[in-house]
């Protein structure tokens, strides 16, 4: 059949086009590339949504076959300000997991013991009635704590937060302490928001401290951005022991020493300081420098001038030879780029997210490293600087919000870890086992801890012990190595088939994303009745905005615990919410100029959403600290001596040159060069940004050998005990950088993703390869830690500096059975057995097979390896400050003996307990100032009634 109205690509100048123009989403029509050399056409329809497959939330654009009433593919929505009509392959991926014939579709109940992988199907009825009635006894009883949400990768803005304060409970926990937790400790001392928001767009110089061109937070985004910036003139620069692929597009390449990154930069910041090339404006109008005190000198009553030669004297320890030491980076090359940051001024950008902060005891610091080369360039705030994720993010409020709860639970924040930025979660198994606490019912929700944490043997331990976890539910869109450990797996969506409100700092700018459940908008564009999501999804797959709402009526069925108000419609009184509602309100009321525009369109805002997909809210972002305070919060307010405007005992914002201006969210309304929080909380010698050594410095190798260097001090750092058959040279390994077409357990069930990539060898540099033994590409390793080893190939390769290893995240599935559907174009069959009491041992019995199914492209998997599991080998480093999980590991490696087999894996979990145990003696634990638990100024999830902070 020809069909002469196919649309083709091409604007109206005859220039072609990536994307159907709007106006033809509701029937777009394309010529079926199967049918070819036929011209046979299809319709489509075109409905915008939101990836899910990591934290960028870029605009995707599905492709619905009229026809078949499937999705056809997924593009990228070119009317999301983010994303801008891009992917990276993980978005079109979402096709093979939505399709992919292994995946999860029914809830599933355990029938054999724990673990044994026998499973029942359930109905949804059946697991909310179960839960319903656990969790409302728990409460009913005062045992609220026992009832946890566990949640791996959120995708969504605040509405399970919202849900868990109506239930009355402190349930919330995230994996954050193992992912960026020490880089927001850094900024929030600043300037209390979390993340940075750079505009690289609008830089002149771009310091990354990330791989952020091919992975990373926000990375399609920023990478999209950062490339703005370089084609109109900004120079790149990379620290990075390894060459990534972002470091071989950079201008300069710092191949830093791990865990020396805060020398460096402190380098620079001397050179600016000597040179008298800082923004003495901003320093002494936006930092709380007249609170300073150090060396003896305090600034109090000091003129700025004395503050600055303080600040040189201080610094005056941080040579460019001191940092060329430490880091290996020569020091004539710290000079130069700290004078290219000077003269970038406040058009300075940089990204530090994971990399130093999240590998290394103390990594949190050279985030506070890194601001103060901001702050000495004035270049916070501005176009081409860094900005506050809070300026460039949207949360809007719903129609109600329940009051914060009144408990405080120490499985979350354990008193020893006072000023962490998020639950310390990763020690859920350690605070089991030492009796300080139990769960009733706990959700873990599109999380795998036995397998993306440290330590998974020992998270094994514990959800397969039913007196520590009464209950565990896996909400997940995929089978995963803990949901093996469940009593009930949940299928839940995939990136088009649930709702959420998505809006990230990807730019300078501010907008909110709609991620909606495809198959239903289209069966209801087609005139069809949709109640719930699962009516439109695969199988019996739910969204879970319906399944919390549906919880939370069984837990409160007649309304008398209060917690059903929560969830009743604000149009319907009484009656039980829609996500229709839900959404409909919050776009009608908080949204700010949505109604206007959709209004402009004929479109109520709720269509309007569902029509785009996405709506930027303002592009006004930059220097919001120096907003006016507003005319009702000056009414009755008073100004402290240093300067600080308080209303009602609250702070509102603060006097600078005799302006009333809103101010940072800190204790002094400004940047904070000097944390008293640090001060107060026991560790004074941080208060000012400095070089704190991390586990894997060079002094800690020695120690773990039995020497003591004299830069090695035991109150900051560990030894290492080395297991007692532990040989080979000692290193220091990278284990988290990513993969760019992966992404952790989430992408196990898209095909073509790991056709692309499926090993993680050990990089090793050709200095290293001849002193481990002559060791070329392909030849087996074996690497010891602390509490065990793994085995694996090795790669050789000049891409890393030496004296350092490296293997990447994201690989080393495995399965017990053979015959399991857990991703088997993913997965290993091992051997998995526990030969002595907390002495597990893995071995590989496959790789990966091709395999019969529905889909003939599992019949073609042409490669074998699953890779090797590194993680479960490494025991927790909690740090003491940040209570980051400190991922960079002191290890052992030598050649694999005759008895090892390529992904051989041994762990001992009673030295993971012992590691532990030596880690929490690092800490300084609260009470702080006032007997506080935690500092009340810090942000927390779901933060609790104040009155919860006091001990
Ligand atoms: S960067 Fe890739 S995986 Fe992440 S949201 Fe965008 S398209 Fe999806």
């Amino acid at each position: 059949m020809e069909n002469s109205s196919v649309t083709d690509f091409k604007r109206p100048g005859g220039q072609l086009s990536s994307c159907p123009p709007v106006e033809k989403w509701d029937d777009w029509v394309e010529y079926d590339p199967d049918a070819w050399p036929r011209r046979v056409a299809r319709h489509y329809q075109l409905i915008p949504t939101i990836c899910f497959n990591c934290e960028s939330a870029c605009g995707l654009l599905a492709y619905v076959d009229k026809e078949t009433g499937d999705v056809a593919r997924f593009e990228g929505n070119p009317m999301h300000p983010a994303s801008r009509g891009r992917l990276c392959a993980k978005g079109p991926a979402v096709l093979h997991q939505i399709h992919d014939p292994d995946r999860l579709l029914y809830p599933m109940k355990r029938k054999g013991p724990r673990g044994s992988g026998q499973w029942e199907r359930t109905s949804w009825n059946e697991v909310l009635e179960t839960f319903g009635a656990r969790i409302r006894k728990a409460i009913q009883e005062g045992r609220g704590e026992e009832v946890m949400y566990h949640v791996g990768r959120p995708g969504y803005d605040f509405i399970m937060e919202r849900t868990l304060q109506a239930w009355g409970i402190d349930g919330h926990n995230s994996h954050t302490n193992i992912c960026s937790a020490s880089a927001r400790l850094g900024y929030v001392l600043w300037h209390h928001a979390d993340r940075p928001s750079p505009d690289h767009a609008n830089a002149r110089f771009i310091l990354l401290l990330s791989a952020h061109l091919e992975s990373g937070h926000y990375f399609n985004p920023h990478a999209q951005r950062i490339i703005d910036g370089k084609m109109a003139g900004a120079k790149i620069a990379v620290m990075d022991p390894r060459l990534s692929n972002t470091a071989s597009m950079a201008d300069y390449w710092m191949p830093t020493y791990p865990g020396t990154e805060a020398a460096v930069l402190l380098a620079m910041a001397k050179v600016i300081l000597d040179e008298n090339r800082f923004d003495a404006a901003f320093l002494k109008n936006w930092t709380n420098w007249e609170e300073l005190e150090v060396d003896g000198f305090k600034a109090q009553g000091q003129s700025f001038e004395a503050l600055i030669e303080a600040l040189k004297r201080h610094y005056a320890r941080y040579t460019p030879e001191f940092a060329e030491k430490e880091s290996g980076i020569k020091a004539q090359t710290i000079v130069k780029i700290a004078r290219e940051i000077a003269d970038a001024g406040s058009r300075f950008a940089s990204h530090l997210w994971r990399g130093s902060a999240s590998g290394n005891l103390g990594g949190w610091q050279s985030v506070r490293a890194l601001m103060l080369l901001h702050v000495l360039t004035g270049s916070v705030g501005t176009r081409g600087g860094h900005n506050l994720n809070a300026w460039n993010k949207f949360v809007p409020r719903p129609f109600t919000v329940p009051p914060p709860q009144k408990r405080w639970n120490e499985l979350l924040y354990p008193p020893e870890w006072p000023l962490s930025t998020h639950e310390m979660s990763f020690l859920l198994p350690h605070l089991l086992k030492e009796g300080r606490g139990r769960l009733e019912a706990y959700f873990t929700r599109v999380f795998n801890p036995v397998w993306t944490y440290p330590d998974g043997f020992s998270w094994i331990e514990v959800l397969r012990d039913e007196k520590l976890v009464g209950l565990h539910a896996a909400l997940t869109p995929t089978w995963s190595e803990t949901a093996w450990y469940a009593d009930y797996v949940l299928p839940t969506g995939y990136s088009s088939e649930r709702h959420d409100l998505m809006s990230q700092e990807t730019h300078a700018s501010k907008w909110i994303g709609f991620r909606q459940p495809v198959l239903r908008v289209f069966q209801e564009k087609q005139g069809k009745k949709v109640d719930y999501t699962y009516e439109a999804n695969p199988g019996e797959v739910w969204e879970e905005d319906e399944f919390w709402i549906n919880l939370s009526w069984a837990i409160d069925p007649d309304g008398s615990m209060g917690i059903r108000q929560w969830f009743e419609s604000p149009y319907r009184p009484g009656k039980k919410i829609t996500v229709d509602e839900y959404y409909g309100w919050i776009f009608e009321n908080s949204v700010p100029g949505l109604p206007a525009t959709a209004q402009k369109e004929g479109l109520t805002p709720l269509g309007y959403m569902r029509k785009y997909g996405a709506f930027e809210v303002t592009t006004d972002v930059f220097r919001l600290n120096e907003k006016p305070v507003a005319a009702a919060d000056l009414a009755g307010s008073s100004v402290a001596p240093n300067s600080v405007i308080t209303q009602k005992g609250k702070p509102v914002g603060v006097m600078v040159e005799g302006k009333a201006m809103v101010g940072y969210n800190t204790p002094s309304r400004k940047l904070e060069l000097f944390s008293t929080t640090l001060a107060d909380w026991k560790w004074p010698e941080f208060a000012l940004p400095e070089y704190y050594c991390s586990h894997v410095h060079r002094s800690a190798q020695a120690a773990s050998l039995g020497r003591q260097p004299d830069d090695f001090d035991p109150k900051y750092m560990p030894v290492v005990d080395w297991p007692k058959d532990a040989h080979g040279e000692v290193y220091t390994l990278l284990p988290i950088f990513r993969l760019p077409t992966l992404i952790h357990t989430r992408s196990g069930n898209a095909k073509l993703l790991y056709e692309i990539a499926h090993k993680n060898p050990l990089w090793v540099n050709p200095v290293d390869a001849e002193k481990i033994g002559s060791v070329r590409t392909g030849d087996l390793l074996k690497v010891h830690t602390e509490i065990g080893f793994f085995v694996l190939h090795a790669w050789v390769t000049e891409g890393l500096a030496p004296g350092v290893v490296a293997c990447s995240n994201h690989l080393g599935r495995w399965r017990v059975n053979k015959e399991d559907r857990i991703e088997r174009f993913t997965s290993a069959w091992v051997d998995l057995k526990e030969v002595g009491k907390g002495q597990w041992r893995m071995r590989q019995i496959t790789g990966v097979e091709p395999y019969e199914s529905p889909d003939p492209d599992t019949r073609r998997v042409w490669w074998t390896d699953a890779g090797v599991h590194q993680d479960i080998t490494f025991p927790v480093h909690p740090d003491p400050i940040s209570g980051m999980h400190c991922w960079h590991q002191v290890v052992r490696v030598e050649r694999a003996g005759p008895d090892d087999h390529y992904g051989d894996i041994f762990v001992d979990t009673n030295l993971a307990h012992a590691v532990y145990r030596k880690w929490k003696a690092l800490t300084r634990p609260a009470p702080g100032p006032h007997n506080l638990r935690r500092p009340l100024w810090f942000p927390r999830v779901a933060r609790p009634a104040d009155a919860a902070y006091y001990l």
